[in-house]
């Protein structure tokens, strides 16, 4: 078996893995990074394309912002169209942040690109990964990797491998806790060669269900259609899926969205999930592999963002000092930012989704909800201050 040593061991190269990467290395700290997947695959991944402002703040001071300052597209506002009336909230008038719709594959590829010039290790398609002696100075991680046993020995491990990863589950079940919900819907999600026919994203509630208009570039939309979350695709041909979006999205003042050719679909579910700590020994998780949130409220990417930001400062101030309180206080400095995010993601959720209960009262009170939302200054501004995201520095529950 060949043993490699280095300063920390990444599991996943998502959002997460990578960015940590990056920032340790900008610290002088050594790390090997390894992604079970093929690096194409990892690239052409669709998910996320909402950055907040403290997310592109933080590619940008890191040197990994300039195509994102180039072709990334600032929204100071959103619409949302309830039942037809489409109003704006003016994120960037109300809190003075914007957001940055810039694609999750562009991010990757940034980050892949700055890791290939860090000349650091980053080793895709490996195999049979798994996380070893968590407890002591000393863990390891083991794979396979071009048919050998490889083992990492590292001072610290991050488990950035996503929610389906190998790292959460090898916490001793008696010393993590899940909090969990599973929504009855999930989204339709298309990529069509169509330009957006609004420069910004339009959450819509119609009697039918919830849809959102997104975009990707100057040329490619992004929708998506609240169904059930186990719809089956076959039964939605590209004429079925254009008639439902535009019946839910166009609005009284003639909006709706250009028509184009489908080049991409998929059904996603939903689901908030919460695992607490987010440290065993000398493990640390990060982003989707401790917690899910729907993605009505546009935040996986930048809550991953901002876990790395925390973690790198606390395994820097480590090695610099010998100091371990930053890493002491990780999880529960993330946790503070993460249940904020879930109580918004899930409220936004709840408020834009179809109830899937026939009680009349539910719709009534959700429609009541939302004409509040989007005509009282008060509430838009609550709503502009969660997307938009708080600075990753603050948070508003905690001491
Ligand atoms: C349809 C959709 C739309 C979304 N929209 C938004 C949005 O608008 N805004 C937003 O902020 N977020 C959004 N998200 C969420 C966002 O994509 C995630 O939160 C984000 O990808 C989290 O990054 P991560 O690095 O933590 O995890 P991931 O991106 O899941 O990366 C984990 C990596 O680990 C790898 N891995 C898994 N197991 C192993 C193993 N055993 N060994 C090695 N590697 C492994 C995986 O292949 C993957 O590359 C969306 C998600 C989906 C699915």
């Amino acid at each position: 078996m060949k043993e490699i040593r280095t300063q920390v061991g990444i599991v996943g190269a998502g959002p997460a893995g990578l960015m940590l990467g990056h920032l340790l290395h900008r610290a002088g700290i050594g790390s090997i990074i390894i992604e079970n997947r093929a690096q194409d695959y990892v690239i052409e991944r669709v998910r996320a394309g909402v950055l907040e402002q403290s997310t592109v703040d933080l590619m940008i001071e890191n040197g990994v912002g300039s195509r994102l300052q180039r072709e990334g597209m600032p929204h100071d506002g959103i619409y949302i169209n309830v039942f037809g009336k489409r109003r704006r909230i003016d994120m960037a008038e109300l809190t003075g942040r914007r957001i940055t719709v810039y694609g999750q594959n562009e991010v990757v590829k940034d980050l892949i690109a700055a890791r290939g010039s860090s000349g650091r290790p980053l080793l895709f398609e490996v195999s049979d990964v798994s996380v070893h002696d968590l407890e002591s100075d000393q863990p390891r991680i083991r794979f396979t990797k071009d048919d050998e046993v490889r083992e990492i020995r590292c001072d610290f491990i991050a488990g950035c491998d996503g929610f389906h990863g190998i790292c959460r589950p090898s916490i001793p079940a008696r010393h993590i806790r899940i909090y969990e919900r599973v929504y009855p819907f999930g989204w339709l999600g298309i990529l069509a060669n169509a330009p957006p026919s609004s420069p910004e994203l339009v959450y819509s509630l119609h009697e039918r269900g919830f849809a959102l208009f997104s975009m990707r570039s100057n040329a490619v939309t992004r929708l998506y259609l609240q169904c059930a979350p186990d719809e089956d695709l076959s039964q939605w041909p590209d004429d079925r899926i254009w008639d439902e979006l535009l019946t839910r999205l166009q609005s009284d003042d003639g909006w709706k969205p250009n028509v184009g050719p489908i080049t991409q679909k998929g059904v996603t579910g939903m689901r908030s999930f919460v695992a607490e700590p987010m440290r065993f020994g000398r493990l640390f998780l990060a982003g989707d592999a401790a917690h899910i949130v729907p993605p009505t409220g546009a935040k996986g990417l930048n809550l991953a963002m901002a876990d790395i930001w925390r973690l790198s400062r606390a395994v820097a101030r480590y090695f610099e000092s010998g100091c371990p309180d930053l890493l002491d206080q990780y999880s529960d400095d993330c946790l503070r930012r993460v249940w904020r995010a879930q109580q918004f993601s899930w409220w936004m959720t709840s408020m834009l989704h179809q109830p899937v209960t026939d009680n009349p009262f539910d719709s009534r009170r959700q429609r009541a909800e939302l004409e509040y939302v989007t005509k009282s200054r008060a509430a838009m501004t609550s709503l502009a201050e969660n997307y938009v995201g708080l600075p990753i520095e603050e948070s508003i529950s905690g001491g």
